[in-house]
């Protein structure tokens, strides 16, 4: 029998990099030349889907049960894996009709393929789910710290774009009251320097030309393996590879970040001056009920550094509207914030209680009316400060990465912006300076 699957990834890039994993090591499997698999779920001859769902918010859960629900419907022989497992809703999961297989991201995981594509070859029993869920209840799932190693292939599918992520750890030490992944995922784990540096290498030989470095909490990595922060150490390492390539940071949590450090990133030739920082707001007293443990001046100093020495920087936050206890005084701080500081790009989320948040426990709610009104503001507050940088980029010289074209424009990704994060820019094909335009190229182009 065939075992011909697909797989589709909920949310996070991180969850992408697992996705990868899964599919090779499904593939790797492969002696009787019985397993194939298929990039679009819906193809007629796809049996199973691995779905990689997401629990972060109420909006990704609900989407990772549509997910399942849609190719229940479908038909499809379903296996979940990842976050909607370690509190998933068993009633849901129960009422499936094709509920194939519950498969952990944890130290079992290659067995559990092993021995699961065997036993499906051979026969299927719906009596398995039961016993996983029974096997599941045991044992604290997702408890054990499991990262995949460099020498498990990987399908990278970003690959074709120039581009793909390594994730350097996994999970999070910290504690943010408004966010449930330490529950979900765990204490951080982070790879060895040298399994990170092997696994760039075999990347960049493969043609990627930018390495997308992330984890939950990019700054902490290496305090669990090394007993200190070991990015930097990481990075001089990344710095060594003879290869031509570049590296974005993302999730630079921002309390332990100094200025030392980020002049150390002025002597990486390889680093994209691309900062992720993921303040969530600017009031000490909002920030402090977010169990976020750094304030306004460490943030304006961190600011104010990387506007002063790197002039080609982009500059990417996160803000949380609406957070418990933010009256107007402090959503004001938020929005001067905003515009003191001019960020090239910015995702605004508007809070809302998840169950298992401390922050849902936090009392001063504030009323749905003043939501949206909050929400309106600081999205005009920025759409006026992105539309000033257009402005200023009108007519200039960039580097970017074809993404699509046809005979009249081209869809490029300025190579200072990220993948899947920041705005493409469509360019009349006359203003590319390339005689042959095809996907992934990097060009020179006016904008
Ligand atoms: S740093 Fe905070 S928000 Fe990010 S994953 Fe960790 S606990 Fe969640």
């Amino acid at each position: 029998m065939k075992f011909n699957f697909s797989a589709i990834n909920l949310w996070c890039n991180k969850n992408l990099v697992d996705t990868e994993f899964v599919i090779w090591k499904i593939l790797s499997e492969n002696e009787k030349n019985n397993i194939n698999f298929f990039s679009d779920p819906l193809d007629k001859k796809v049996e199973f889907i691995i779905i990689n769902t997401c629990w972060f918010l109420s909006s990704s859960r609900e989407e990772a049960e549509e997910t399942i629900n849609y190719y229940d419907d479908l038909w499809k022989k379903i296996i979940i894996t990842w976050c909607y497992l370690p509190v998933r809703d068993n009633e849901f999961l129960l009422r499936l009709k094709n509920l194939y297989l519950v498969l952990p991201m944890d130290e079992e995981i290659e067995n559990n393929i092993k021995k699961t594509l065997k036993e499906k070859v051979e026969n299927f029993k719906n009596s398995k789910i039961n016993s996983y869920f029974q096997k599941i209840n045991k044992t604290n799932i997702n408890k054990k710290a499991f990262i995949w190693n460099w020498d498990s292939p990987r399908l990278p599918f970003n690959l074709s774009l120039g581009y793909e992520y390594v994730k350097i750890s996994e999970w999070c030490d910290n504690r943010c009251s408004f966010c449930i992944i330490p529950q979900i995922r765990w204490n951080q784990k982070s790879r060895e320097i040298e399994d990170i540096v092997k696994e760039i290498e075999n990347l960049v030989n493969l043609w990627a030309k930018e390495i997308e470095i992330i984890s939950q909490d990019t700054t902490r990595y290496g305090i669990d393996l090394y007993e200190k922060p070991s990015l930097f150490a990481l990075l001089e390492e990344i710095e060594k590879i003879n290869l031509d390539f570049k590296f974005r940071l993302f999730y630079m949590y921002p309390d332990i970040l100094t200025l030392d450090n980020l002049k150390k990133l002025k002597n990486f030739k390889k680093f994209i001056p691309y900062f992720d920082l993921p303040f969530q707001h600017i009031n000490p007293k909002i920030l402090k009920r977010m169990w976020r443990f750094y304030d306004d001046k460490h943030i304006t100093s961190v600011l104010d550094f990387i506007k002063n020495n790197f002039k080609d920087a982009f500059i990417h936050t996160n803000f949380i509207v609406w957070f418990p206890w933010e009256q107007e005084k402090e959503f004001n701080d938020l929005l001067n914030f905003a515009e003191k500081f001019e960020f090239d790009s910015v995702s605004m989320f508007w809070y809302h209680d998840e169950s298992l948040a401390a922050s849902s426990k936090l009392d001063e709610k504030n009323d749905d009316k003043t939501i949206e009104k909050r929400v309106k503001k600081l999205a005009k507050v920025l759409d006026k400060i992105y539309e000033k940088k257009e402005e200023n980029r009108k007519w200039k010289e960039f580097i970017g990465y074809i993404y699509d074209f046809d005979d009249k424009n081209a869809q490029i990704r300025e190579e200072k912006k990220a993948p899947e994060l920041d705005e493409l820019d469509v360019v009349p094909i006359k203003n590319i300076q390339t005689w042959i335009l095809w996907i992934w190229e990097k060009v020179n182009y006016i904008k």
